[in-house]
């Protein structure tokens, strides 16, 4: 959800902030698994001043204080911020005074201290070293934090001095009045103008959708036990390693099939067992099972939730006064409207599927050579092209982790590219306490020297630690608070035994320059208001700062600093970078194809009229007819979600927004290759990106601050570029 006025006054870093890879919507909530568990949670203890978060933390940059915080804090001090609020916003509400930008829009935007402070060191706690008892902490806390959140959405004294600031918004210009019209729309998107009867079937509708929405996501797991493929025969499972098989064998003992082998179908379309197992009949079987779950070929059928969260999602946008859900959603994105986002999207159609239809050419060359006679299928995309690889991109990735040993991966390749750009320098803080042993903290210094703020990094797994790697923070900058920012990286790096270096994949590395980039989009932001802050963007612009410092990896200059021989010190050898290269593009037409389809489903069903909606009457027939309208109906790569089992759109808060990642991309990939005909690693280019978009958070128009920035709007073909689809490469 796009970090709205209110989520932030009620301590938005519950829900941790930018970076969700395009699959993270797929992890079962941890909420209901939970559920049991609440009654265990320790009933909440005073609050009082020996609660290191009664008041704020003394420590530099206001840095949690982990010497002092223990978990029994957390509870009271919730609640006791939530009450606090409360009171804040009541006195807000009820000002006899006449409604103005300070006394309302000014008082919102410095209420809830306590709850935020509590919030964002608890919510990153949980999700970076979290146990039961952080787990069950949060299920106690979620309907009481929803709660809190429409008691303030809902309170008609706030909405009536709010609306009358937004009636006088012509007396604010820039940031302040970005802030009226974010503030005011936040209510009037909640139904704040609707007459009782409206409020009464927004209502109605919201708990309908969040009903549907569990179930959808239940019925998700419920899918996987039903569409389980067991084989008998341990033959039919030549092509997996034998620790595979193993694996395999002890997933039938876990079912009561001892003596069996059973394979569960996983979040996506494409399924990865796929690309090894030599049995064309299984691979069809196991690729049956993702692609046709939910669609009626078992007891759990998705299809009637498909149909009535569109139904749904149509009225409730109608009712708001917009043309379709979309619409409604995408207003406050860069984008703007679902046509802009579509427009991106069919943009790169005709290369892409031009591209696919020359990997399939390369496919079927194989199938021939090995004597097949059949064209290529769904299940043996993954099969063939595994074999291309091998023959034609084959790279050592054991070889290429000797040169990417992580504490230079850190200080001579990220810190040093950063450097380069920005004059920043990181220092380290050994003073400032962590919430586990091995997170690092830095200073972080401009270019004059001056304090910018902190960064912790924390890019080692644990246990409790979720998965994936984000950014987050304990403080947001804000000029009206006068903080200056306290930013996290996460990442789940295997740690080397004790005294044995750390060597990192590509792929690691270059996640660690996206997580920077988010990191800078905190660190750098410059904004007087707290809920404007750093990556407190919309979702469509929120990847584009980290997508674009990824592509630094790469750069000749970082890659001299960094690549080096963990034990002689030597450089990477060019050959084998190249192979990188090749191999990080190999393919990229079927990934980005089934992306594209992906998200163009999403956006169809989410550009229906009321009327529309109502005559779905099959949600297969329907989504085959909206792939065929796009032209991306390609047989052999489906979409890499289907309806009914899209868990972005019809079970997380993606709906209408899947788009997003690649709108991101084009931004990142089309500024990139600007700067670098201009100079590339330069400090006046570091500055300018700065300038105009890192440090401006939500303050401004993202079009605009774009278009500052490159002197124009985006187009799509340095994204083709970027993934190597400019042109098919057929030979
Ligand atoms: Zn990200």
């Amino acid at each position: 959800m796009r970090k709205s006025l209110i989520a932030v006054a009620i301590g938005a870093a519950l829900t941790v902030a930018a970076c969700s890879d395009k699959d993270a919507a797929q992890s079962p909530a941890t909420t209901e698994v939970q559920a049991e568990q609440t009654q265990t949670a320790a009933a909440a203890g005073e609050f009082n001043q020996s609660n290191p978060f009664y008041a704020e933390s003394t420590l530099p940059f206001h840095a949690p204080d982990f010497t002092k915080i223990k978990f029994e804090h957390y509870e009271p001090a919730i609640l006791a911020g939530m009450e606090e609020h409360s009171k804040e916003i009541e006195a807000i509400a009820s000002n006899p005074e006449p409604a103005t930008f300070e006394n309302t829009i000014v008082a919102m935007e410095k209420s809830g201290a306590l709850l935020s402070r509590v919030g964002a060191v608890f919510g990153n706690v949980a999700g970076s070293a979290g146990n039961d008892d952080t787990r069950a902490l949060q299920v106690t806390m979620a309907p009481k934090y929803a709660a809190h959140s429409d008691n303030i959405s809902l309170n008609a004294d706030l909405f009536a001095r709010v609306k009358a600031v937004y009636e006088n918004r012509d007396q604010h210009e820039g940031e302040a009045l970005r802030l009226i019209e974010d503030t005011y729309k936040g209510f009037v998107r909640a139904g704040a103008e609707l007459n009782e009867d409206e409020k009464a079937r927004i209502r109605e509708i919201n708990s309908e959708l969040s009903s549907l929405t569990t179930e959808f996501r239940n019925n998700l797991m419920t899918l996987v036990d039903e569409n389980l493929v067991v084989v008998d025969d341990k033959a039919k499972l030549a092509g997996l390693s034998e620790s595979h098989i193993a694996q395999l064998a002890k997933a039938a003992e876990a079912k009561d099939m001892a003596g069996k082998y059973v394979i569960s179908v996983t979040n996506t379309t494409r399924q990865s067992i796929l690309a090894s197992l030599e049995n064309r009949e299984l691979r069809e079987q196991i690729w049956k099972a993702s692609a046709l779950r939910g669609s009626g070929n078992t007891a759990t059928d998705n299809r009637p939730l498909v149909k009535q969260m569109a139904q749904l999602r149509a009225e409730k946008a109608q009712l708001l006064g917009y043309d379709n859900w979309g619409a409604y959603v995408l207003e406050q994105s860069m984008a703007a409207k679902p046509e802009a986002a579509q427009q991106m999207l069919r943009d790169l159609v005709p290369a892409v599927v031009s591209n696919v239809e020359a990997e399939m050419a390369e496919i079927a060359k194989v199938i021939e050579a090995e004597g097949g006679d059949f064209e290529v299928k769904p299940w043996d995309w993954a099969y063939y092209a595994e074999k291309v690889r091998a023959e034609k991109y084959a790279l050592d990735s054991n070889e290429v982790k000797q040169y990417f040993e992580f504490n230079r991966a850190v200080e001579d390749g990220v810190f040093y590219a950063m450097n380069q750009l920005f004059g920043i320098t990181f220092e380290e803080r050994n003073d400032i306490p962590t919430y586990a042993d091995d997170v690092v903290v830095y200073e972080v210094k401009d270019v004059d020297g001056e304090s910018l703020g902190l960064f912790y990094g924390d890019w080692f797994n644990r246990d409790g630690k979720r998965g994936g790697a984000w950014m987050s923070s304990f403080v947001s900058q804000s000029q009206l608070l006068d903080n200056k920012p306290v930013i996290l990286n996460n990442m789940n790096i295997t740690k080397a035994p004790e005294g044995e270096p750390t060597l990192l994949s590509f792929d690691e590395v270059s996640t660690m320059f996206h997580e920077m980039g988010h990191a800078l989009h905190g660190m750098f932001s410059d904004v007087m208001y707290p809920s404007l802050a750093g990556t407190s963007v919309s979702r469509d612009y929120v990847e584009f700062p980290s997508t674009f410092q990824e592509d630094w990896t790469l750069n000749p200059k970082v890659i001299a600093n960094m690549a080096k021989h963990y034990e002689t010190g030597e450089q990477i050898p060019q050959e084998l970078l190249d192979k990188v290269m090749a191999a990080k593009n190999f393919n990229m037409g079927y990934d980005t194809l089934e992306y594209i389809a992906a998200a163009l489903l999403d956006l169809e069903y989410h550009t229906l009229s009321v009327e529309e909606a109502a005559s779905i009457e099959d949600v297969n027939t329907f989504e085959q007819a909206a792939l065929t309208r796009n032209g991306v109906a390609v047989e052999a790569v489906p979409p890499r979600y289907r309806s009914n089992y899209f868990a972005h759109v019809f079970a997380g808060g993606y709906s209408a927004g899947y788009y997003a990642y690649m709108w991101s991309e084009v931004l990142a990939a089309d500024a990139f290759k600007y700067v670098q005909e201009n100079g590339g690693l330069t400090l006046e280019n570091g500055q300018a990106f700065r300038e105009a978009i890192l440090s401006k958070g939500n303050s401004k128009d993202p079009m605009q601050q774009y278009i500052d920035f490159r002197g124009q709007k985006p187009t799509v073909d340095a994204l083709l570029e970027r993934r190597g689809l400019t042109t098919p490469k057929i030979d």
